[in-house]
């Protein structure tokens, strides 16, 4: 075999290996202490676009605004500090993260704003999308998503299932 590549993997492999790899790399940027999540937007080899998850620009920082769940002054008034915080902290805690912009939408926002087709394209995710970036991948016309851990709500995965989008929880092979 002439072709470049590990011993034991093969070439189709190594690229999903390397795809990923520029996913988890990208994660290190997620401004949202919660979970770091990276995503690249590939087209026939190529990355086309990427995102990381994080406050929209110029908006605070999750650290911040408490994930976007500090509750408004004229609410919180009603309550001591600390109940005020127990019931931030409980909504975060149910309902996640509300501040940040998923990696998976910065990456379709980005090819958007710069005129660039996502049809057909295949996304490799350091998570697995929720629910309501599975919609959006569905309406961008992505026909394949690779990610490397489970989410903690299965229903985008099984959205983008029943719009028959390929899902593949990928075998990273890491630094073989
Ligand atoms: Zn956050
Ligand atoms: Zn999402």
């Amino acid at each position: 075999m002439s072709e470049i590549s590990f011993p034991g993997i093969g070439r189709d492999i190594l690229r999903k290996d390397v795809f990923m790899r520029i996913a988890i790399e990208l994660s290190r940027l997620g401004t949202c202490p919660r979970k770091a999540v990276g995503a690249i937007l590939v087209r026939d080899g190529r990355c086309i676009a990427w995102g990381y998850n994080g406050a929209p620009a110029g908006l605070p920082h999750c650290e911040d605004n408490n994930h976007g769940w500090v509750l408004q002054p004229e609410y919180r008034e009603q309550y001591e500090d600390h109940d005020a915080i127990e019931i931030e902290n409980t909504m975060l805690s149910e309902y996640g993260c509300r501040n940040a912009t998923h990696a998976e939408a910065n990456a379709l926002a980005f090819a958007a704003r710069q005129g660039i087709s996502t049809d057909g394209t295949t996304l490799f995710v350091t998570v697995a999308p929720c629910d309501v970036c599975s919609k959006l991948l569905i309406a961008a016309g992505i026909r394949r998503v690779y990610y490397e851990e489970e989410y903690r709500d299965p229903a985008g995965i099984e959205l983008l299932k029943l719009a028959g989008i390929g899902t593949v929880k990928q075998e990273f092979h890491g630094d073989t």
